[in-house]
């Protein structure tokens, strides 16, 4: 049995009066939605990520999703959005991210499926380092990645909350995913940019470094958010591998 022990936390933050952020949590499957749009589109977009992944891990064998399912879970999600945009004029062109991690099992072991379209991310946290596995769809990770601004320009750059795929498109975007073998004693973190715009790699390390209880430690790294400025909502799951034991995934607390 794997044993996943998890905590979230959600805020609307200091400056929107919206929390256009979703999260879901199960036992094998944790996700945070950003949603975008006008007219609380945004709000709409990111819950109908939400209710489809409810549905759709119902449908789910005992082995937790595999990476297929994964896929075919965005696209259905993303033709719930767009036949939302379509019934409702008024919600045209919502949108939202959607990045998290699947507990999956490979071979009969257990690994970690992680997965993102847009700019939400998902850390590793192991051996005291904190290292991003996914990485943003943004116009600022272009603008990096062509060498034209450094990482510290992106956090103040005008097109910095420009993300270049997200839910909500024709064609259905395409997710990264990327597997990973599962060893106790990590930690993953799962977030919406309204977190790591406002605090640092090195702040968020720290936190989860002195915060052995996932709960405390999904609410502590909202709090600073919002000290830090709060200028988006800013939603986080933490979550610790605490055992393996043989196959197929399932406890959680
Ligand atoms: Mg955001």
């Amino acid at each position: 049995m794997l044993t996943v022990h998890w905590g979230c936390a959600t805020d609307v933050g200091r400056v929107r009066r919206v929390n256009e952020d979703s999260l879901f949590t199960s036992p094998g499957l944790f996700a945070v939605a950003d949603g975008m749009g006008g007219h609380a589109a945004g709000e709409v977009a990111s819950r109908l990520v939400i209710e489809g992944l409810a549905d759709l891990t119902g449908l789910l064998g005992p082995g937790g999703p595999q990476v297929e399912d994964l896929l075919a879970m965005v696209a259905s999600i993303n033709d719930r959005i767009l036949a939302t945009g379509r019934d409702r004029p008024d919600q045209a062109g919502l949108g939202t991210t959607l990045s998290g991690i699947a507990v999956t099992s490979i071979e009969g072991k257990a690994h970690w499926a992680v997965f993102n379209v847009g700019d939400s991310r998902v850390y590793r946290y192991s051996e005291s380092t904190l290292r991003q596995l996914t990485v943003d769809h943004s116009a600022v990770q272009e603008l990096i990645e062509a060498g034209e601004i450094t990482e510290e320009d992106a956090r103040h750059h005008p097109l910095r909350h420009v993300v270049t795929r997200s839910l909500g498109t024709d064609p259905a975007p395409e997710p990264d995913v990327a597997l990973y073998e599962a060893v106790p004693g990590e930690r993953f973190l799962v977030c919406s940019d309204g977190l790591t715009n406002e605090l640092r790699d090195t702040e968020i390390a720290q936190v989860l470094q002195v915060s052995a209880d996932p709960q405390a430690a999904a609410e502590e790294l909202v709090r600073r958010a919002n000290q830090a400025g709060g200028r988006d909502n800013s939603t986080v799951i933490v979550l610790d591998l605490a055992t393996i034991d043989g196959a197929p995934p399932a406890e959680g607390s």
